[in-house]
């Protein structure tokens, strides 16, 4: 037997080795495996197990890694895909499928003592007070890391033993599975009567699971877009197509972005799985996991014991199976795309595992992307409608305040951050108790530091951005590449000591804030204020238990959080992201407001929304003010359209970057040539630039950027291949290709 790996280096080739009879047995398709290449050992997975070689002198391979193999063959297709698709080396997809803390040599799992409470022998014996108490607990628990028995008992190992010496427990080590919900206890919740609009969306998702599980049916599977506003119900038609996968022997995974990846999310459907007529366990990957976590949670899943995962983007690559849905909810958002190599974007990965595995996908979203929009209306996916929130609250009144008249007013001031309407409504709350967010895309005390006198303004040294002003920290910082510096004393170039803070973010709107409303308890939420692992829970369960009254927040307060109680959302400006050269500038701006009003009246008072803007007139601002997502649509592509912009196209974003500019220019024009030629009978085709990127300067370098246009996407892909493969450029230039890219700059 020959085995052919792909090893951990990137070299774009698999090599062969020879089997040791001994590991014929343990060995296959996707173990991972170490094996001798050139004087050193290096790890790799196993793409093939063939008969013979066109090589001779095979060297063998020296160790099998883990009792199972780590990537199953369909995974392992799914990431050849995916390199073919996206333009990477298979290495780099097999990397990404896996995760780190599963590839490691060293099987991951740690031991750790147990006390368990061993079943009643005769008459209970006689126990001092202390040792009681900790009976009591281990009555509750019947098993606990000795640990944690410790912590929860504020007792002593010492303590414990006697209770050992009596009989009662016994003490050894075990293999200890970390979970990291270990300490909370979930109250098993139980379907809901679905409502008309919900029962309709379930039977369909539940018919094209039950042909997908018919192997007589021709057509198994497909894809369905979810269009709900918030509250409307999806999640729960979510759970109860769950519960139908797990009664067909199958399991399902649901992908949320990171940042809704809630505890609150967790816990609904951990609550709802941990009973029921099929319990399982529900596996949970994100990125706050520790290694270890992350590690055992991976492995319920491949040993089939989670048979739900919920996980942020790379959740897509979890090992469940058989696999029955997929759900992708909030599927416009952009955090399902990788932003480095493989350039992925989980929900269209999503869309093609669901295909090859005859698995059902629904995509949820009160704001459809437009390219999954579009795919409903030409009927690649079934478009499923749930038009009204469950409860009777409607949806919140948003009310547009023009900033260029209120500035009018008042000069300048604290009214160019708090509107008077908005002010009023904010007192209005206070006074009846209710609670606020305020929300602004921009973290930071000021945008700039400028100066007056000589219009100097600080920027960063490696990046083509102004540097943000952190008051508390008294730091300028670049949101780019992360450089710091110490706000300076006097104007570097004129010396001017009044040098003037422009600008704002949301440290500056606390800020303001509480000089405004000294009385009301604020707080602020983005990834400067959350600094420890817990920061995140705390502060919205402070939020939640009415500690705060007025939460302040980046787009991190903007998605899936359910607040009853909140009856006011202010945007304190909503064009900031309109004016980004990016083509869907408009639909990104569309997207978060229809979000972040959504965070209003979710209980029994009606919700209140203000969005405060320089441009009242705007077809996203007003049409997410009308909650009018077709109206939007249709406006906009039509707008896509006339560009050939996707929907209508699909964008191939070539980059090339270098700490040389001329070079940089010199040789992204050479690119264009070189595609030009080779892609001249391409009707269909857009090539675009050589331009400057956006951000010109990002971490030193500069980029230059082609953008493609094409329908051909997966042609054009392999052209591009091709083309990046038969370059030969100094070492100090690189290019990268972008498949279906969701940020321009
Ligand atoms: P979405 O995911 O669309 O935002 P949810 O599924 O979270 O909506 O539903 C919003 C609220 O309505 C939740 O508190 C949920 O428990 C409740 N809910 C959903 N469906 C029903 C139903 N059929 N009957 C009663 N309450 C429901
Ligand atoms: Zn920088």
């Amino acid at each position: 037997m020959i085995a052919r790996v792909t090893l951990d280096l990137t070299l774009r080739r698999e090599f062969d080795y020879s089997v040791p009879t001994e590991l014929e047995s343990s060995l296959s398709v996707g173990a991972r495996v170490k094996v001798p290449f050139s004087h050193r050992e290096v790890l790799g997975v196993v793409t093939a197990l063939v008969d013979s070689s066109p090589h001779t002198g095979l060297k063998p391979i020296l160790r099998v890694i883990g009792q199972q193999s780590l990537v199953t063959p369909r995974v392992l297709e799914l990431a050849r895909w995916m390199a073919e698709y996206y333009c990477c080396p298979v290495e780099a997809a097999l990397k990404t499928v896996v995760p780190e803390a599963v590839r490691q040599e060293e099987a991951g799992w740690r031991e750790r003592l147990h006390v368990h409470v061993l079943p009643p022998a005769g008459e209970m014996p006689k126990l001092t007070p202390r040792q009681k108490a900790i009976w009591n607990i281990l009555e509750e628990w019947r098993e606990l890391p000795l640990q944690e028995l410790i912590r929860l008992g504020e007792t002593t190992a010492e303590t414990i033993r006697k209770l050992e010496d009596k009989g009662l427990v016994v003490i050894a080590p075990k293999r200890d599975e970390r979970d990291p919900y270990a300490l909370e206890r979930f109250t098993p919740t139980q379907p809901l009567t679905l409502n008309p609009d919900q029962d309709r969306a379930l039977q369909a998702i539940s018919g094209a699971m039950r042909s997908a599980s018919d192997p007589a049916a021709k057509e198994g599977g497909g894809v369905f877009l979810l269009h709900g506003v918030t509250g409307s119900g999806k999640t729960e038609i979510y759970l109860q197509a769950i519960a139908e996968t797990l009664v067909a022997g199958k399991g399902a995974i649901v992908l949320v972005p990171e940042i809704s990846l809630t505890p609150q999310t967790v816990e609904r459907f951990k609550a709802r799985f941990c009973s029921g007529p099929h319990p399982t366990l529900v596996a949970v990957l994100h990125s706050q996991l520790s290694t270890g976590e992350r590690h055992d949670e991976w492995h319920k899943i491949r040993d089939g014991r989670a048979r739900i995962v919920i996980g942020a983007r790379s959740a897509v690559f979890a090992p469940v199976e058989p696999l029955g849905l997929i759900i992708v909810d909030e599927e416009h958002e952009h955090s399902y795309k990788q932003e480095e190599a493989p350039r992925y974007h989980a929900r269209d990965v999503a869309v093609v595992r669901g295909q090859r595995e005859r698995a059902v996908v629904v995509l949820g979203s009160a704001t459809p992307s437009l390219e999954s929009y579009f795919n409903a209306t030409r009927e690649k996916y079934r478009l499923l409608e749930l038009p009204g929130r469950v409860t009777d609250t409607r949806l919140p009144v948003v009310r547009i305040v023009d900033l260029r008249l209120e500035q009018r007013k008042t000069k300048g001031g604290a009214s160019a951050i708090f509107s008077t309407p908005l002010t009023e409504a904010i007192r209005l709350r206070l006074e009846r108790a209710e609670q606020t967010m305020l929300f602004l895309n921009r973290r930071g005390y000021s945008t700039s530091l400028q100066c007056d006198t000589c219009g100097y303004v600080a920027g960063c040294p490696n990046c083509s951005v102004t540097l943000t002003f952190h008051r508390k920290a008294q730091h300028l910082r670049c949101h780019i590449c992360g450089h710091d510096e110490t706000v300076p004393a006097q104007c570097p170039q004129c010396s001017n000591p009044a040098i003037r803070y422009s600008g704002l973010g949301t440290e500056r709107v606390e800020d303001v804030l509480s000089r405004l409303f000294p009385q009301a308890r604020v707080t602020r939420m983005d990834s400067d204020t959350l600094q420890r692992k817990d920061d995140y829970r705390r502060i919205l369960t402070d939020f939640r238990t009415g500690k705060i009254d007025i939460l302040v927040g980046t787009q991190m307060i903007a998605k899936g959080l359910h607040f009853p109680n909140v009856t006011l959302v202010g945007i304190i400006h909503a064009d900031l992201g309109l004016h980004v050269p990016d083509f869907r500038a408009g639909e990104r701006t569309f997207q978060l407001l229809t979000q972040v009003s959504g965070r209003a009246g979710r209980g029994d008072v009606e919700g209140e929304v203000f969005v405060q803007t320089f441009t009242p007139f705007h077809p996203a601002i007003q049409f997410a003010r009308r909650h009018d997502y077709l109206g939007f649509y249709e406006q906009e592509m039509e707008f896509r359209e006339q560009l050939k912009y996707p929907p209508w196209s699909r964008v191939a974003l070539l980059t090339v970057r270098g700490r040389n500019e001329d070079k940089v220019k010199l040789v992204a024009e050479h690119l264009k040539k070189t595609l030009a030629s080779r892609l001249e009978s391409w009707r269909d085709l857009v090539l675009a630039g050589p331009a400057p990127a956006p951000l010109l300067k990002a971490e030193t370098f500069f980029r230059y950027q082609l953008m493609i246009r094409t329908k051909a996407m997966a042609r054009l892909g392999r052209e591009l291949a091709a083309v990046e493969a038969s370059l030969e450029w100094p070492e100090d230039l690189r290019l990268t290709i972008d498949i279906d890219p969701v940020s321009l700059v």
